[in-house]
């Protein structure tokens, strides 16, 4: 199959060096529909780069046709994974400003809507090339006032992303079972991806201020909603395992599920061979998707030592102990311990790797269908 290779410059902050992003494509750029991949946007997170470089192999296989444009970049953040902290890639968060690398990407919804509405009618397709046009011309008028290397970064991955039917942004956790996050504007519409990738759960999210990348791709779309308008980007967040799970045997069977997905969505051919049971029917109960609200983030309350009770996984129950933090100074041993519990009935699927909390750190986050936080704090970071 052919894959065409392109570099993209992002612009140097100091003299002598540069980086570029990579992306492989498939297809006529003008055909539809368009899959969009990226990876490793928080850099040390490698699950998806590896599933990516088993993509590419097997879409170089060219077993099916390719019936629209793929464009995959398997590498979305070279600036975090540049870097190094003594000897750990520290790729989470940006060294030269603080921030974290998927928050504060543009928010292009107001200025979008006010170059579309006018323009708008009852041809929902029509209205899809419009808003496309504009989002790509905002988009480009941004690049040309990017102030630095990451501002450029995050709106060249949109640039790229923005006139896609479907974008993926793959991530994952420390430790964690494969799960999304997807605007409650894009489901049930994205039940048949969270059923290809055997997703344990889906998380629903609103709008809230801190703009990851699949916020900031679905913000025109959502502010134009009721308009004549479909969400023409379906945006995800794929959370593929934990950082230890990450190695090719796994990722050869991620990049095989992205594979089945590409076909369900008629990027790829052969999507007609997917039966039902894989990808669920409409009037099938959807997967296990919960408003993000209902995830119950286990906070450290003191430091401590984490000792886990429970595998990932487990199904919870409301006050069921999650773990143990110890503190080994205590004068009395049985005070140097406290039990950390679920605070709802729920799905354990994610937990810390290192077994120490300094107070407020992340523990553990378990999925329920009850609220438990507050909107945004699933973005906390
Ligand atoms: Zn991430």
């Amino acid at each position: 199959m052919t894959r065409i290779v392109s570099r993209f410059p992002l612009p140097p902050m100091s003299l002598g060096t540069e980086r570029h992003l990579t992306v492989h494509s498939y297809g006529d750029p003008d055909a539809t529909p368009k899959a969009y991949l990226q990876g490793g946007l928080h850099a040390g997170e490698l699950a998806g780069p590896l599933a990516l470089h088993h993509l590419i192999r097997r879409l170089d296989a060219g077993e099916d046709e390719i019936l629209g444009h793929i464009m995959i970049v398997p590498i979305a953040n070279p600036i975090g994974q540049s870097q190094v902290m003594r000897g750990t890639m520290a790729g989470r968060f940006a060294e030269s400003d603080g921030s974290n690398f998927n928050r504060g990407f543009p928010d292009i919804a107001q200025e979008v809507a006010e170059a579309v509405r006018g323009g708008l009618t009852g041809d929902a397709a029509a209205n899809t090339v419009l808003m496309r046009e504009a989002i790509g011309d905002v988009l480009a008028d941004r690049a040309g006032m990017a102030a630095t290397e990451i501002d450029y970064l995050r709106i060249t991955l949109m640039r790229l992303a923005c006139d896609a039917d479907l974008a993926l942004d793959l991530h994952c956790e420390e430790e964690g079972l494969v799960h999304l996050y997807v605007d409650t504007l894009n489901w049930p519409d994205a039940s048949d991806i969270a059923r290809l990738l055997d997703s344990r759960v889906t998380l629903l999210t609103n709008p809230t201020a801190a703009m990851s990348f699949d916020e900031a791709m679905t913000a025109p779309w959502r502010k134009l909603e009721g308009e004549g308008l479909d969400s023409g980007c379906l945006t995800a967040t794929v959370e593929l395992r934990g950082a230890a799970d990450v190695g090719d045997a796994l990722a050869e069977e991620d990049a095989d599920r992205l594979y089945r997905i590409l076909q369900s969505r008629g990027v790829v051919a052969g999507g007609e061979e997917i039966g039902a049971e894989e990808i669920g029917t409409d009037d099938e109960a959807p997967m296990r998707a919960v408003p993000v609200e209902g995830m119950d983030r286990i906070v450290a309350p003191t430091p401590g030592i984490i000792s886990f009770r429970v595998p990932l996984g487990t199904e919870v129950t409301a006050g069921q102990p999650i773990a143990d933090l110890i503190d080994p100074t205590a004068d009395d041993p049985a005070e140097g311990r406290i039990e950390l519990t679920a605070a709802c009935d729920g799905l354990l699927y994610a937990r810390r790797i290192q077994r120490f909390a300094h107070t407020g750190a992340t523990v553990a986050k378990v999925a329920s269908s009850r609220p438990v936080t507050a909107t945004s704090s699933h973005l906390t970071d």
